[in-house]
């Protein structure tokens, strides 16, 4: 016993140190992020492991560094093409010997990369599950494996939102290949689509990873009852602070996608919208474009998204609601997946509410939609730390506000509102509980809109009665008295507002009501983009040919450099065709700005930089920080 545990320590050891150098020599990193060092162990002893990490949690290097620690070729099960592609880019850019078989590889690429699986001169091997099943007869069994990685495994569960049916076959690997680990890798942490994982793939004992889901870099804000300008407005501040960074603007329909991307480029933002209504020519160009920095804004429907794992975008926006805080939270993931700080922000209003409520009723899973839809509400509507209701969503629990969401930073403020309260809720009943919320705030305001006069409420008592409230601070009230259960919205009655007995006892019975104040924001000039911004280094223009700003935190002369070596890391990018962020992520170019090496000795000791990254881009790199040292 004692010896054997001797031995099985100093072999812990070993491992140990071989992990750690993996990681510098080919990443560059010199430290594991939570969790990651005990998955490898497991999956170097030989064991089934299933990860749950968020996105941007870093799940890639839990199979990357056993597939580079064992003996063979890993197979990785990915559901997309532009997501290998992604892959095998970083890979290779590293110097690991990495290739994707698919479909849009034309015959000959894919005999080249059959027959280096055979000679065992891939450490990595990238392919859909379609393609593997087909593969498996021949390739796959003639070939030395080390492991097989499932990414984005909720694919194989009916209960995850991207079910691909494809992936329901992959339960036969188990059994066809007995001694070879499985891991399986997602961000999808609830317990059903967890526990069909496990079935599915028929694992045998895995041993169970579920990281923090935390993403504390990402600041969460929540803008109630914003109007067409209002959101206008943010979106092309937030923008303003980021002239060279891109973001995502999340949209319910696909022809709002269309009309925001209308109005950035109106404003001389290079912005792209991307729905299932365009080809998939136009859809893979956009993708492709936003991937390479062509395409600053990238206006969304939520089909834009799992293929992208790139690394810089610094802004999610949801210009409308999402239906459930899952996929709220999926997309709000793809922003700051370097650890670098990111902006996110949701426009939360009640026509949204109508609409995915009406969605939700007509849907197939009636019950689950709408209590998924009233959790997203909540999310919204909530005056506690955001970051709280959403860790406590995913079942963790922390006793701390996080001080990086609108709440914290900003808690809000009551007064008492018992008189507009009344005047709503008064004009509410003398519609005769006929009107939408729309109609109500009109009537309150004394506006003659078409709902207005066809129903003849000016002739009402309380038509104008609210005049001195601006148009966006009733709709923000009115949302308030619906959360505080004083009416309620009848969805299969044409959106009517009716009273409630909490409404009545306002309105009849004396009871007060406290509102909170209606959050204004300083609202800041939006600059155009300055023309005469810093002037760049090189000839190559600047990404999104804009201004200066960059990450936080850095000086004047800091900022300078960082847009130098952004112009350089694109030039090396463009020259390899690679997406910039592959040639290395902005938090790496940040720690450059930081560390400043004026030698590729010094170089290569910066987080980030591995060996390879060291040789191949170390003496470029040095030579532009010298001219700022
Ligand atoms: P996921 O697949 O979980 O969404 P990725 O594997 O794509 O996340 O990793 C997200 C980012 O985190 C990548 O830019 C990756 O380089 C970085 N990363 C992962 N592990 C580490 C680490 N140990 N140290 C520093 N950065 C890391
Ligand atoms: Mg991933």
């Amino acid at each position: 016993m004692q010896k054997k545990r001797i031995f099985v320590g100093s072999y812990g050891q070993m491992n140990g140190i071989i992990m750690q150098n993996i990681l510098k020599r080919y990443f560059g990193f010199t430290s594991f992020r939570p969790l990651q060092a005990e998955i490898i162990n497991t999956i170097l002893a030989g064991k089934d492991v299933l990860v749950l990490m968020p996105t941007g949690g870093g799940k890639s290097l839990c199979y990357q560094v056993p597939a580079l620690m064992r003996e063979g070729t890993a197979v990785v099960v990915s559901p997309l093409i532009s997501l290998m592609k992604d892959q095998v880019e970083g890979l290779v850019a590293n110097g690991i010997p990495a290739a994707a078989l698919n479909s849009m590889n034309n015959e000959a690429e894919n005999l080249r990369i059959r027959s280096a699986c055979l000679r065992g001169e891939l450490k990595l091997l990238y392919i859909s599950p379609e393609r593997l099943l087909l593969e498996l007869p021949y390739l796959i069994r003639d070939m030395k494996i080390s492991l097989f990685a499932v990414d984005e495994a909720h694919c194989i569960s009916q209960w995850g939102h991207d079910f691909r049916p494809e992936y329901a076959q992959l339960g036969m690997l188990r059994e066809t290949f007995p001694g070879i680990p499985i891991v399986a890798l997602t961000a999808t942490a609830d317990r059903l689509t967890r526990e069909d994982i496990q079935r599915q793939l028929h694992l045998s004992a895995p041993e169970v990873f579920v990281s923090s889901f935390d993403r504390p870099n990402l600041s969460l804000d929540v803008r109630r009852g914003y109007q067409k300008k209002d959101k206008e407005r943010v979106m092309l501040d937030i923008i303003a602070r980021h002239p060279n960074d891109c973001g995502i603007v999340y949209c319910m329909s696909k022809k709002t996608t269309e009309s925001v991307a209308d109005m950035l480029r109106g404003h001389g933002i290079v912005a792209a919208s991307y729905h299932a209504g365009l080809s998939s020519e136009e859809r893979d160009k956009t993708q492709d474009d936003f991937i390479h920095d062509r395409v600053q804004v990238v206006c969304a429907t939520v089909a834009f998204g799992m293929g992208i794992d790139k690394s810089d975008v610094r802004f999610v926006i949801h210009y409308n609601l999402p239906k459930s805080i899952e996929s709220f939270y999926q997309e709000i993931g793809r922003a700051g997946r370097d650890g670098l700080p990111a902006e996110t922000v949701l426009f939360y209003s009640l026509a949204d509410l109508v609409q995915l409520s009406k969605f939700a009723q007509e849907s197939g899973q009636r019950e689950i939609n709408m209590e998924k839809l009233r959790r997203m509400q909540e999310y919204a509507e909530s005056d506690v730390c955001r970051r709280r209701i959403l860790l406590n969503y995913f079942g963790e629990q922390t006793d701390r506000d996080c001080g990086n969401c609108d709440v914290c930073r900003n808690p809000p403020q009551r007064f008492d509102g018992t008189v507009l309260a009344q005047k709503a809720l008064s004009a509410i009943v003398r519609t005769g509980q006929q009107a939408s919320v729309r109609t109500v705030a009109d009537i309150l305001r004394g506006n003659f809109s078409p709902e207005v006069v066809k129903g003849h409420y000016e002739a009402l008592k309380t038509f104008g009665a609210g005049r001195d409230v601006p148009a966006r601070d009733w709709l923000d009230y009115l949302m308030q008295m619906l959360q505080n259960g004083l009416f309620e919205i009848a969805y299969d009655e044409g959106n009517h507002l009716k009273l409630t007995d909490g409404g009545r006892d306002v309105l009849y019975n004396g009871r007060t009501v406290q509102l909170a104040v209606v959050r204004k924001e300083e609202s800041r000039p939006v600059s155009r983009r300055r023309k005469t911004a810093a002037r760049p280094v090189t000839e190559t223009p600047l990404p999104f040919g804009g201004g200066v700003e960059t990450p936080s935190g850095l000086s004047p002369r800091g900022r300078e450099l960082f847009e130098a070596l952004r112009v350089l890391r694109k030039q090396l990018a463009d020259a390899q065709g690679f997406p910039p962020y592959i040639v290395m992520s902005d938090r790496v170019l940040q720690n450059l700005c930081d560390a400043r090496p004026t030698t590729v000795e010094a170089f290569g000791t910066v987080s980030g930089i591995g060996e390879f990254k060291k040789e191949k881009y170390g003496k470029d790199f040095v030579e532009v920080i010298r001219r700022f040292v």
